[in-house]
């Protein structure tokens, strides 16, 4: 399928079965383009660039990450939206323990706690899965 065909399917998945966290995105990228971050293209899905060193989140087709962002991180993004377009509504709930689990590790961090003893981030098969997708589609 030639890639501008799969750019749009990707788009119409992820504004029917996938809209609740399209919606998501669509307001979290309004308010980048509000505050003059600048909408950037990586294959399927727009990202905007803010803050530094924190890694990334992925809401549907829009993705935010930070400026010195590695291509694995965008990739793992990347395959966040793809999960999207495969579990629609439920990727809301899968995405708000992924944001759970990423801040009880950052709480324990800031307080000075051991995170060693959390279990690893990859550990949820969310993010695994998304990491496995992104460096397979997204080279
Ligand atoms: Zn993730």
């Amino acid at each position: 399928m030639k890639q501008t065909m799969k750019t749009i399917l990707y788009w119409i998945i992820s504004f029917t079965w996938g809209l609740p966290m399209t919606l998501v995105g669509c307001f979290a990228a309004l308010i980048m383009i509000i505050t003059g971050h600048k909408p950037q293209r990586f294959y399927y899905n727009i990202y905007f660039e803010f803050g530094e060193s924190w890694g990334g989140v992925d809401f549907g087709p829009f993705t935010i990450v930070c400026k010195d962002k590695s291509l694995s991180t965008i990739q793992h993004e990347h395959g966040h939206g793809l999960q999207n377009l495969w579990w629609g509504p439920i990727m809301l709930i899968w995405g708000a323990w992924s944001a759970i689990r990423y801040w009880r590790e950052e709480i324990v961090r800031r307080t000075g706690g051991d995170t060693s003893k959390l279990p690893p981030y990859e550990a949820y098969w969310l993010e695994s899965q998304a990491t496995k997708l992104g460096q397979r589609y997204f080279k």
